[in-house]
């Protein structure tokens, strides 16, 4: 991973940039009624490009450190991604993985998955049992312990304990941070995570949009601490945090139809992942201004994991229906910096007979796009 230094509250500091993965979802007929395909493409491991709704004869082309296409399965995205920051929770060190995208375009099927295809979730706390297991000569006793929140309205809850009421974020004098009151389930297997977790997984608030009936509006954060203990003299004792985080869809709110209390809640949304954006641009730009993290609840709790010595990989989901158009357009503008207009045709090349009647739906759309601008 890259390392630059920067100027941080007036000392060098060594800062990790935050990795940024994106995966693309495969295609789904349910969610193109127009059967317009695809305005997403591969191209390899790293560079995907959109079409430009501007010009249709040509894409916009991007890069990033990962590209996961739509084949990619849910134990490569976790080999990829995730499970080389995993080691440095071990080493008393923090990290942080982040899904982030618009409603939809598979953040929950990455973190957490299914049963049959479980996600980013379930297989690090697997990883972490049998890191632990497998470094049993190395002289420290492992603890695990899990913590489980969500931040909505940036009110900050605790999901196993659900009476909780909205809890401080607090930082010590090592500039860690910390969450009075908020449970801490010592677990010492992976059937004894699950007993604890799944229940809560259940308490998290989801409401429906025009966009998706189980839209998360909140952000949803599974915290893994561990800590070793050396066992033999000093006894030295290290303390790793691991964030596993599923953000509320980035989706734009003025196009969900939000009113009331869902407008409040995309307030709420908006500013914390528009504060997520300047954070993540901040480290990764290395430039001395200010990191954000004060600005919203979810940065100031991730500020002793995102950025100094931790190691962030964000995970940015996108969907190809033309539905998504706009959204995916806004993510991949979010998560990439840099940019590329390619003048190619796209997915004319791969539409066989229909040409004529998928080109005019597509002509539709592009009117409808610039005409809601
Ligand atoms: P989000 O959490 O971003 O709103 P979901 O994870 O709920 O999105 O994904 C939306 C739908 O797409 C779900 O039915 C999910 O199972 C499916 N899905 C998402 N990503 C994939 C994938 N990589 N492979 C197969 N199905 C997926
Ligand atoms: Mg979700």
């Amino acid at each position: 991973m890259a390392q630059r230094v920067t100027v941080s509250d007036g000392v060098n500091k060594k800062t990790s940039r935050v990795r940024v993965a994106v995966r693309l979802r495969p295609y789904m007929e349910k969610q193109d009624e127009k059967a317009e395909g695809s305005c997403v493409r591969g191209l390899d491991s790293k560079n995907l490009e959109i079409i430009n709704w501007r010009n249709a004869t040509e894409t916009v082309k991007y890069h990033f450190d990962v590209f996961h296409g739509e084949k990619t399965t849910q134990q490569e995205v976790f080999l990829s991604s995730v499970k080389p920051i995993l080691s440095h929770a071990l080493n008393g060190q923090n990290a942080s993985v982040f899904a982030y995208g618009p409603t939809g375009a598979g953040k929950t099927h990455t973190m957490l998955g299914s049963s049959e295809q479980p996600g980013v979730i379930p297989r690090a706390v697997r990883e972490v049992f049998n890191q632990v297991r497998s470094r049993d000569e190395e002289g420290w006793n492992y603890s695990i312990a899990i913590s489980y929140l969500e931040i909505y309205n940036e009110k900050v809850l605790d999901l196993l304990s659900p009476s909780s009421q909205d809890l401080p974020i607090r930082e010590n004098k090592d500039k860690n941070i910390l969450i009075p009151g908020l449970t801490d389930t010592v677990i010492s297997s992976f059937s004894d995570f699950e007993k604890h977790f799944v229940p809560a997984t259940l308490n998290r608030t989801t409401a429906s949009t025009k966009l998706n009936q189980r839209s998360s509006r909140s952000h949803a954060i599974l915290l893994i601490k561990v800590v070793r203990t050396q066992r033999t003299l000093p006894h030295r004792q290290q303390t790793g945090k691991l964030y596993l985080v599923d953000l509320a869809g980035s989706e734009d709110n003025r196009r969900t139809g939000n009113q009331g209390i869902r407008l409040k809640e995309s307030g709420a949304i908006n500013l914390s992942l528009f504060t997520l954006s300047k954070v993540v641009d901040s480290l990764n730009s290395g430039t001395s201004c200010r990191v954000p993290y004060r600005d919203s609840k979810l940065t100031r709790l991730l500020q002793d994991s995102l950025g100094g010595s931790a190691h962030s990989v964000m995970i940015t989901n996108i969907a190809p229906e033309y539905k998504y158009y706009f959204d995916t357009f806004t993510t991949l503008n979010f998560a990439a910096k840099s940019k590329l207009i390619v003048n190619k045709p796209f997915t004319r090349e791969t539409v066989a007979v229909p040409v004529l009647s998928v080109k005019r739906s597509r002509e539709d759309h592009e009117t409808k796009v610039s005409g809601s601008e």
